[in-house]
């Protein structure tokens, strides 16, 4: 890995260089030489450890949600990770790793010290959540402390930029040392009370480490506020320590962009056919198609009021202008999603109650009822709109196994729930299945300006996470058809967001986890990426910024389809499918020793022969 100093040192050869055209082309073609000549010896030009994240568990699985929070965010950055054993993480097996994240609530006691310590030493950075034993914390410049009562005082975590809610839970006191400190546990009075999360770097070329001094894996979705804030915190400390890596991930995305924009309309039912709701809903409509952006509409076919012997489907008279503008979503690139059949149960009308769970009875429709509502209202949708719907978002959100194995028998692909997670989510779920989570909440009735600018700061950091921007709007009323539009408008001054519908997205997810499951890494000669089986063209493989792809072979064949450090990939069709990637060489790399030996000879050669000569016009040969 290059190091900082190292990079700085190279940077001054390189202008040296410069001064003396005639050296410089000798310095390049001696580089060049040398260059060959490694290749020859083998494949050692990057000559780091594998692009594999280590996941560090220890014995104590009571408890596995961290874990699962840990390969949710791995899996949605497309990194390839092992899950390890504490025992088994030898210093041999730590060379297999470019960076480690520890669950430290599931007691890592048996980790071995000096693999930590040569992990880091070798430039691999570290995060370590909760519980760390004592002889370790001074690696991560800190020392661990005995619990206070000024600790009970802890409300929330002070962030800078933001706050998060410190629930009922432990947290591990700590002093930094050397640490640099991100975050700080607050008490009521609003005083500092101990720092919260840390990072440090001994050397220079050692690895940056983190610690958590709180469960940063949980009560993810919980703070009213910002519900993603200790996803976030995570996300960013692992951004950190892959940095000045040579990191290659699967883009959760297409074509290389940084998230998707999901709007659901929600509770559409065949009663929605007041002259004020379908002007609205046109309004909105017309509002986004104009900006290119699509809608997802959350429809439950059946209305249902047994107190007043009212059962009204799509297919009634009443709902011809329902139907019609449910058509012009369609045609306009949006999609429906089934919202249950009737969305209640016994005598409760539609919307207010569940469907799967009766509430006061503590009981769960069976997997056949529930596979013969959730089917009777998908038949229900396709017979009125022509439509087969591929995706169900459970009354309430209630749904349990037997639910997502209904779901699963009858074809759907995705649910779209809130979750615990705003990251891609397949886990807990049936074969077939991903969650597309609802991440911004919603627009209740009597919003604020307050209340628009909080999602307008989720949208930021969910952004800043790749992650899905999901929010529903019922349209009830004006205001939440303003606020609605101008989320989509703070949304459209960001770059590279994709503005589609649930369908898209699910498809988009399936394809790529199906590349991704197979998904393995080398660097070597070249970086040779193993994928998976893809049906759809716009995968997209992602270096760091800083570096530069030249050529791509795609299962043997050259491609064209990169640009500057990405590749957008074509159909894959093999079971697994090899994208070899070479990179520019003209860039700073301390992995050629002897290139780099050879260049502080011809620059000594240039002082000496070429003193006098100050032209600066060649500036532009450094494109090599
Ligand atoms: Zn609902």
């Amino acid at each position: 890995m290059p190091t900082v100093s190292d990079k700085a040192r190279y940077r001054r050869i390189t202008l040296v260089l410069l001064i003396s055209p005639i050296v410089f082309d000798l310095g390049l073609n001696l580089l060049e030489g040398s260059n060959r000549r490694q290749l020859d010896d083998g494949p050692t030009i990057y000559s780091e450890a594998p692009g594999k994240v280590a996941v560090i568990t220890g014995e104590s699985l009571a408890y596995n949600i961290p874990l699962l929070q840990v390969q949710r965010l791995l899996e949605h950055q497309g990194l390839v990770y092992d899950v390890v054993k504490d025992r088994d993480f030898t210093v041999a097996k730590s060379k297999e790793y470019f960076s480690a994240i520890v669950v430290g609530g599931s007691q890592p006691t048996s980790l071995s010290g000096t693999a930590i310590e040569e992990l880091t030493n070798g430039g691999a950075g570290i995060i370590w959540i909760e519980d760390m034993p004592s002889h370790l914390s001074p690696l991560f410049g800190i020392r661990t402390v005995p619990e206070t009562e000024s600790h009970q005082t802890i409300n929330r975590i002070d962030y800078g930029e933001f706050t998060t809610r410190i629930f009922n839970e432990a947290i591990y006191p700590i002093e930094p040392l050397e640490a640099h400190v991100n975050g700080w546990f607050m008490d009521n009075a609003d005083r500092r009370v101990s720092p919260a999360e840390t990072s440090y770097r001994s050397q220079n070329t050692s690895g940056i480490v983190y610690y958590f001094a709180y469960d940063a894996c949980s009560w993810w979705g919980v703070d009213p506020e910002y519900p993603w804030a200790r996803a976030y915190r995570l996300q960013m400390a692992l951004n950190n320590i892959l940095s000045g890596h040579l990191t290659v991930s699967l883009a959760p995305y297409p074509r290389n962009l940084k998230t998707a924009f999901i709007t659901r309309i929600e509770d559409v039912d065949p009663l929605h056919n007041s002259y004020e709701w379908i002007m609205r809903a046109y309004s909105y409509l017309e509002y986004y198609t104009s900006r290119n952006a699509l809608l997802s509409v959350s429809l439950t076919p059946t209305y249902i009021d047994p107190s007043v012997g009212l059962d009204i489907g799509l297919e009634a008279v009443e709902s011809d202008v329902l139907r019609k503008w449910l058509s012009h979503v369609l045609l306009s690139g949006g999609t429906v999603i089934e919202h249950g059949f009737t969305h209640q149960y016994n005598g409760k009308k539609t919307g207010v109650a569940p469907e799967f769970y009766n509430e006061e009875k503590r009981e769960w429709l069976s997997l056949n009822e529930q596979k013969q509502r959730i089917s009777a209202g998908a038949n229900q949708i396709r017979s009125n709109l022509g439509f087969s719907v591929k995706g169900f978002e459970a009354p309430h959100y209630l749904a349990n196994k037997d639910t997502y194995a209904a779901l699963s028998q009858l074809g759907f692909r995705y649910i779209t729930h809130n979750s615990d997670t705003p990251f891609l989510d397949r886990i807990g779920l049936a074969e077939g299945l991903v969650n597309i989570p609802e991440t911004l909440g919603y627009i209740p009735l009597d919003s604020t300006k307050e209340l628009e600018e909080t999602m307008k700061a989720n949208i930021d950091m969910l952004y800043n996470m790749s992650c899905v921007i999901l929010f529903f709007n019922h349209l009830y009323e004006d205001e939440s058809l303003k606020i609605g539009e101008h989320l989509l408008e703070y949304s459209l001054t960001k770059p590279m967001v994709w503005y589609t519908n649930t369908d898209n997205l699910a498809e988009f997810w399936h394809e790529r986890l199906n590349a991704y499951d197979k998904m393995d890494v080398k660097l070597g000669r070249d970086i040779e990426v193993t994928l998976g089986p893809t049906r759809k063209a716009g995968l997209t493989i992602v270096l760091p910024e800083e570096k530069s792809i030249r050529r791509v072979h795609v299962n043997g064949a050259l491609w064209p389809t990169f640009r500057d450090n990405y590749v957008i990939l074509p159909v894959l069709r093999e079971t697994a499918n090899s994208i070899l990637i070479s990179l520019s060489e003209d860039e700073p790399n301390t992995n050629m020793p002897q290139g780099l030996t050879l260049v502080i000879l011809s620059t000594a050669l240039s002082i000496l022969l070429f003193k006098k000569t100050t032209s600066t016009h060649h500036v532009n040969r450094t494109q090599g």
